[in-house]
């Protein structure tokens, strides 16, 4: 199962808050493809790595295509997958920012906020994340190109410790991968559990003004093709008011 979103552009991993075509506790995966090379943006939980490769099979790529795996933050469900992917495609490039990529390859579950999550009843108990170290750090904005694609890491500390949103610039126009930093309608994403700051979204989400952004791709619940800056500008102004901002 996959869904096509544009030309080369599929969203093939999505559990219970997204469009379930992978296990429940999946982010939602987004696969970018052009010109016989592809990039993944997050690996979902690692309950079901196999059902995301097939998807991507059956949207037409051959996995071996993929360069990048770009990680916009390592809470399980967006990288709980990464050592399946890595282990099922040896060549592919691991992406993440330094300090999520120490938690990726070393993390306790109170620092993944796994423990906290577990607690909340997010994950069953029996939930265990795989580590696997990134292959190459990130840098705010570094720039990668693949075939047709741009892609700009934008690291907006916040949601996660040191969570990426990816710009990407793909057939005249403009993505944003948000991880779980802002979703459609200004909503952010604060959780009670280490690494997570309202003080840091402050600081750091004005990185993301003035971008020109089309779409808004968030990792979880609903996309916009259209206007995603606006949604990001609703957060932005929402952070100036002493009010706390719409959570999801
Ligand atoms: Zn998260």
């Amino acid at each position: 199962m996959y869904i096509r979103i544009g030309q080369g552009f599929y969203m093939v991993g999505g559990g219970d808050a997204g469009p379930g075509i992978s296990s429940y506790k999946d982010c939602n995966v987004y696969l970018v493809a052009d010109g016989g090379q592809a990039v993944l943006f997050d690996a979902g939980s690692g309950l079901d790595t196999g059902r995301i490769l097939e998807n991507i099979r059956e949207a037409g790529v051959e996995p071996s295509q993929i360069q990048y795996l770009f990680i916009t933050h390592c809470h399980g469900d967006h990288a709980g997958g990464v050592q399946d992917m890595k282990r099922a495609l040896p060549c592919l490039e691991v992406v993440a920012s330094a300090k999520e990529a120490k938690l990726m390859e070393a993390g306790t579950e109170r620092m993944l906020g796994l423990a906290a999550a577990k607690i909340k009843g997010a994950y069953p108990a029996d939930y265990v994340f795989r580590h696997q170290k990134a292959d190459r750090i990130v840098e705010h904005r570094e720039v990668f190109r693949i075939s047709g694609m741009e892609v700009e890491a934008i690291v907006v500390p916040g949601h996660s410790i040191e969570s990426v949103c990816y710009q990407m610039d793909f057939k005249g126009r403009r993505y944003l991968f948000s991880g779980d930093s802002v979703y459609k309608n200004g909503a952010l994403s604060l959780q009670n559990c280490y690494g997570s700051s309202l003080e840091r979204y402050r600081k750091y989400l004005p990185r993301l003004a003035g971008r020109g952004i089309d779409a808004l791709i968030p990792a979880h619940f609903g996309f916009t093709l259209t206007n995603g800056q606006a949604h990001i500008e609703k957060a932005l102004a929402y952070l100036e008011s002493s009010a706390l901002p719409p959570m999801v």
